[in-house]
């Protein structure tokens, strides 16, 4: 049966240089005309967290030497990497499909999604993003701008921290409906959107990084799919990941995933949003289920093969 499918892809599966990239990104094209070629509708949403840093760390270097070149802020970073991340995607796809003699379009949407300044998460910015400083920089820069946050991360130095609050609305939601609605395929909400606040009549963009687990569930719901999938580095969902009891899972009800997400089976920042955002999906509404598993063995993973699959 055919379906309306949301693809949350990894930004970490797109490669960190521009060759690594834009192999990982003709790679892609390959499963995601599987699911094309096998009846489905598609709209896919990307992270971007190494480009996003590439990009940042592009702009700042060249304003330190340039002087007519600003350090970008994050949103423009992001719009950067939705637009050329978006546009490997196209690529790829255009040349896949019309090797199966499908002449479906894909296309890429700039896309904002609106955020509430008042989110719990703005009192703790835990999201870390772009280049690594040491402490006495970061601390001077933080003396600079007292709007800007640093952590220590992971033992690899200082870096700027941004919130990662909830996506609450995708502004171009009605835009991407019609193109789904007239078979195209379309790319969205590339690196969880580009965070916005309402101001009066305007939009203003708003320092921070939406999860694109949380996004891409949020457009999963606004575009009525039946299915999301979340493609990612590993095949299935484990229980005691990494260790010697390891146990792969093939399917959880919401309620089991709850009781997992308690026993800490979970990492924060990794799979943790993706099984919430999963549970959050197959609660919405009766049917609707999500489907975590390797890029790779998409269509494998929708033929039951392999994967993790989260019910209500
Ligand atoms: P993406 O770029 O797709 O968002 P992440 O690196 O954020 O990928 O999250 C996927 C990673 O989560 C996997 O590669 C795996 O190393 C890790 N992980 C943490 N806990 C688990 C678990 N319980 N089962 C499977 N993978 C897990
Ligand atoms: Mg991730």
């Amino acid at each position: 049966m055919a379906e309306r499918i949301v693809l949350a892809l990894g930004g970490n599966a797109l490669g960190n240089s521009l060759i690594e990239q834009r192999l990982a990104v003709a790679a892609a094209a390959v499963p995601m005309a599987d699911l094309i070629q096998a009846g489905h509708e598609l709209a896919i949403c990307h992270g971007n967290g190494p480009q996003v840093g590439m990009i940042d760390l592009a702009f700042e270097t060249a304003s330190r030497t340039v002087s007519s070149i600003d350090a970008m802020p994050l949103s423009t970073d992001g719009a950067m990497s939705q637009g050329y991340i978006g546009f490997g995607i196209q690529k790829a796809l255009y040349r896949e499909l019309r090797d199966r003699s499908i002449e479906k379009m894909a296309a890429s949407i700039v896309t904002q999604v609106l955020v509430d300044p008042n989110d719990p998460a703005f009192t703790n910015p835990a999201k870390p993003i772009g280049s690594f400083y040491t402490q006495e920089e970061a601390e001077a820069i933080m003396q600079a701008d007292p709007s800007l946050h640093f952590c220590e991360d992971a033992g690899r130095g200082w870096r700027r921290v941004v919130a990662s609050p909830e996506p609450q609305e995708i502004i171009e939601i009605e835009v991407i409906r019609s193109m789904i609605e007239c078979g195209h395929i379309v790319i969205a909400c590339g690196g969880g959107g580009l965070p916005v606040i309402r101001d009066g009549n305007g939009l203003i963009p708003w320092e921070a990084v939406i999860d694109k687990d949380f996004a891409g569930e949020l457009l999963a719901e606004r575009i009525d799919a039946s299915l999301f999938m979340i493609l990612t580095a590993v095949d299935q969902v484990a229980l005691n990941y990494g260790k010697a009891n390891e146990r792969r899972i093939s399917s959880m009800t919401a309620d089991e995933a709850t009781a997992y997400i308690a026993e800490g089976h979970f990492a924060p920042g990794s799979m943790l949003p993706k099984v919430q955002a999963a549970m959050r999906f197959a609660r919405s509404r009766p049917g609707r289920r999500a489907l975590i598993t390797s890029l790779s063995r998409a269509l494998d993973g929708l033929e039951g093969h392999t994967g993790t699959m989260v019910t209500a």
